[in-house]
């Protein structure tokens, strides 16, 4: 990747920092060289090269070298118009859906592809049924798969649909042309799965049934100026690419139901009481919670509708999907979240929680809900949208725009209060930076993580969140050694059993890594820039990558190679310490593969700490292995520990304590 300073430049502002230190003025001699010093270099550093189809994205100019969108950036479009009966007793979801597809590529679309998430199921529910499938009004039948190909190889127009697992493809009756739209109507159905299936179920539980609805309809797939047509079928553990565009459904249910939604619900008094009309208000009001629905109103906080059938509709703008939970034993909190502007100013939206009686914890799961949505607001960007809701039921945790699911976590609120907060940071990553989740989990999982770490620390702070990930990813480094796959690997090549390692903690630890590098000024800075430049647009790691790099001012790749496109170990250890007078000397030698810098901290007797960095720039120098700091200080030296926050994943940290002599 790019330079953007020399590496002298960066030596030159050599860090220091003093947490009651007297002095804390590292020197740092020249290196020491000879024969016990380990030539074998850095195979593992090495520039990070993106793929063709990236380097030809930036030739296009659709993006650049500097991490930010290319001035010829373009993205489609998408609307979607959805009316679907909900059946909660079979349960059956009967649907017919309008989709305008806007091509705002520079290219002629003669196929499209679909995701018709639903049958991933098909065992167990018989999948997706499609009753009706037009084009541009024109209504197509299902092909073959040879009849499919015969058309593609000798270039016949005959349109229809393809439908092979969980993809469609769809051989449009004329190409799309650049800048024009289509419009698809589709009618469909499925049986709701059990709430065993990944992301989308129902469960009988807690005296009462809810249904948590997701990938539930016909789907686009995302056309990008990368790779151009998405053909990742839905396999489970990867999950999503989606395009951004506005949703406005419909969904009738039996009365009594309660629904939340993606998206804001344009005609409550069709649909809810005035008493929990004027709660909702009320709601709005005040910080503190308000039961919008007890345990005394769970069958009375809907208006009877018509024939038992109540219609709930929702709009939702610059979304990427939309999902929705539903249920007759739903208790509702709301209370009223503060979100930054941006200007300096504040605005408020609504966070509603919906949950069945005696569900563990679940009574405080507005106010993690809350805290989440506020913190990660002003630690990172402010929360876009007008609402934020959490529904209980089957599936343990789940993301969708404005809506996440979670299930009953057990042991204590902390438990409860992670899967909250770590789905809340999802509406930052993916849904309003809209990246590939399936190709590049870290982007999604890892970063998030971090992010959920952040929100655990500000609302629990006498914990230590990092703890247990830390623990895993050094277990697996060492357990699996070689098979621990690069945390580039595609979601659904990864191994599934150290997916929690490669997709969530080791990227979630490495951003940690990150900051600790760059000062928590600069890499909030770049945390930001990375979002506000790809707020509800389609980012991939080198754009990332660039942007890191560019609002730091440094080359990264000695962080990007080894961590990200390799599996290496990183293990600095104390070679020796001596004092003489009003010094200590301290060497530290680099026993592993991957480089970073060296965080160290000595300790005097009386307790006073004084402070080093040896910036990794110095580790990057051929052959060096050996670096010597010595620092001034105050009294007798009791302590010398390497890295003692732990930001680096040192393999072996036996070797990072000097405890006297
Ligand atoms: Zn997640």
């Amino acid at each position: 990747m790019r330079n953007f300073v020399s590496h002298a430049a960066v030596l030159a502002t050599l860090a220091t920092a003093g947490a009651c230190a007297p002095v804390a003025e590292p020197i740092v001699r020249p290196l020491p060289t000879g024969a016990a010093l380990d030539t074998a270099g850095r195979a593992f550093v090495q520039s990070v090269v993106p793929p063709q189809e990236f380097q030809a994205a930036v030739q296009r100019g659709t993006r650049s070298e500097t991490g930010a969108p290319g001035r010829g950036y373009w993205q489609n479009r998408v609307r979607y118009t959805i009316r679907a009966e909900v059946d909660p007793r079979t349960p059956r979801v009967t649907g017919s859906e309008r989709i305008v597809y806007v091509n705002n590529s520079p290219d002629s679309l003669p196929v499209i592809t679909m995701n018709f998430y639903q049958n991933l199921f098909r065992q167990a529910t018989g999948g997706l049924n499609v009753t009706r499938f037009q084009v541009a009004g024109q209504t197509l039948g299902e092909v073959s798969q040879p009849d499919y190909e015969a058309n593609q190889r000798e270039g016949r127009r005959t349109a229809g649909y393809l439908v092979s697992g969980t993809l469609a493809r769809v051989l449009l009756p004329r190409a799309l042309p650049s800048g024009d739209s289509i419009v698809f109507d589709i009618d469909w159905n499925f049986k709701v799965p059990p709430g065993t299936a990944p992301r989308t179920g129902f469960e009988d539980a807690l005296g009462g049934r809810v249904l948590q609805v997701a990938q539930w309809y016909p789907q686009i797939a995302v056309y990008d100026d990368v790779v151009g047509r998405d053909v990742t079928a839905y396999q489970e553990q990867g999950e999503f690419y989606l395009d951004y565009g506005d949703w406005d459904v419909q969904l009738t249910l039996p009365a009594q139901y309660l629904v939340t939604a993606t998206g804001t619900l344009q005609n409550p008094e069709q649909v809810l009481t005035p008493e929990t009309r004027a709660r909702l208000a009320r709601a709005m009001q005040t910080d503190s919670v308000t039961h919008v629905v007890t345990r005394a109103e769970l069958d009375r906080a809907t208006l009877p509708g018509t024939n038992g059938r109540v219609t709930w509709r929702f709009r939702a703008e610059n979304v990427r999907d939309f999902a929705f939970a539903t249920s007759n034993r739903y208790l509702w909190d709301v209370t009223r979240g503060t979100i930054p502007t941006g200007n300096g100013g504040t605005r408020h939206i609504p966070v509603h929680a919906m949950y069945r009686p005696g569900a563990p914890f679940w009574d405080r799961a507005v106010r993690h809900a809350d805290q989440s949505v506020e913190f990660l607001s002003r630690q990172m960007v402010p929360y876009i949208y007008p609402q934020l809701s959490v529904s209980e039921g089957p599936i343990y945790g789940m993301e969708y725009p404005m809506l996440v699911f979670v299930g009953k976590p057990t042991g204590q609120e902390e438990r409860l209060y992670e899967v909250i907060a770590h789905e809340v940071g999802h509406e930052w990553l993916p849904m309003m930076v809209g990246q590939d989740e399936a190709a590049f989990p870290w982007m999604d999982e890892g970063i998030t993580t971090y992010m959920e770490a952040l929100a655990f620390q500000d609302y629990f702070p006498r914990s230590n969140h990092w703890a247990e990930p830390r623990a895993q990813v050094l277990q697996a480094t060492s357990a699996a050694g070689s098979r621990l796959q690069p945390l580039m690997t595609h979601g659904d090549q990864q191994n599934a059993q150290l997916y929690g390692v490669t997709a969530y903690y080791k990227p979630g630890l490495l951003m940690r890594s990150l900051q600790a590098t760059l000062g928590d000024e600069v890499f909030f800075r770049g945390m930001r820039t990375y979002m506000n430049e790809w707020m509800l647009k389609h980012p991939y790691p080198w754009d990332f990558f660039n942007t890191m790099e560019r609002v730091s001012g440094r080359d990264l790749d000695w962080l990007w190679y080894p961590y990200f496109f390799r599996n290496v170990s990183f293990d600095q250890g104390i070679a020796a310490v001596s004092t003489a007078g009003d010094s200590v000397r301290v060497s530290v030698r680099d026993f592993g593969q991957a480089p970073g810098p060296t965080f160290l901290t000595v300790t005097m007797r009386d307790g006073t700490t004084a402070r080093a960095t040896i910036p990794v720039e110095r580790w990057l120098q051929p052959s060096t292995r050996l670096q010597t700091v010595t620092l001034r200080v105050n009294g007798p030296v009791a302590r010398v520990e390497l890295d003692p926050e732990q930001y680096f994943l040192d393999v072996n940290r036996r070797n990072n304590v000097w405890a006297g002599k």
